[in-house]
């Protein structure tokens, strides 16, 4: 059984595992990025929030969720009475794919352990998939997140609760907008019973090569 990281040792590890992506030449889309986008947020995140790629700005700025939907993400964080320094913000592959089309499975499959290991090290309560791309990868369901978000389901001793992208938000309107809000008190109301239900589960790292191999599963979903 592997031991229990300190918040430094898994700060090391992820600082570590940015380098790598920095470096990182695993699959095309290296060729086209400005810089790889690994993460942003705390280590010790209760809520580990995943998009799909990164996008324009992101890619400038080498941050997850710095452009208008970033913006509205943070605002409608800020409404549930989160900040952005006390989540963990990761995307499903860690280059922006060329004119924002999906990351094909390929490049998932190059990069999924670069999420593996973020989840491993995160320990997230909840995760929270943000679009459907994100949600089709992890609950390995076919099933759109208009059905599924606003629901918990059950993952690895944790949970995943789905919401709409920001981005389709900033399309949408409001009443989208009122959605995404809405699943985040739910993710914070479940935080809030786990804590109360098992203040220390069974850490996910300690979950090892099983784990690695279930969501490795999941993420090549479109393989
Ligand atoms: Fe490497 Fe992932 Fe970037 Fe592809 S998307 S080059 S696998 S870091």
């Amino acid at each position: 059984m592997e031991r229990i990281l300190t918040p430094s040792e898994i700060r090391e590890r992820l600082k570590v595992l940015a380098s790598q992506a920095a470096e990182c030449t695993a699959c095309r889309l290296h060729e086209g990025r400005t810089q790889a986008v690994f993460a942003d947020g705390s280590a010790e995140a209760d809520l580990m929030l995943i998009g799909e790629g990164p996008g324009n700005h992101e890619d400038r700025q080498g941050l997850p969720f710095v452009g208008r939907a970033g913006q509205l993400l943070d605002r409608l964080l800020g409404q549930v009475g989160l900040e952005r320094h006390q989540v963990y913000i990761a995307n499903v592959v860690k280059c922006r794919p060329p004119n924002n089309r999906d990351p094909r499975p390929d490049e998932i499959e190059a990069c999924k352990h670069f999420l593996v290991d973020q989840l491993r090290l995160i320990d997230p309560k909840v995760v929270m998939t943000m679009g459907n791309f994100a949600t089709k990868l992890l609950l390995k369901t076919s099933v759109g997140i208009t059905r599924t978000r606003g629901q918990v389901y059950p993952w690895w001793g944790r949970v995943v609760v789905p919401t709409f992208h920001p981005a389709a938000a900033l399309r949408s309107g409001p009443a989208m907008e009122d959605l995404i809000r809405s699943d985040l008190e739910l993710a914070v109301q479940t935080i809030q019973e786990q804590r109360a239900a098992d203040p220390q589960p069974e850490p996910l790292s300690d979950i090892g090569e099983a784990l690695q191999e279930e969501v490795a599963g999941q993420l090549g979903l479109f393989e």
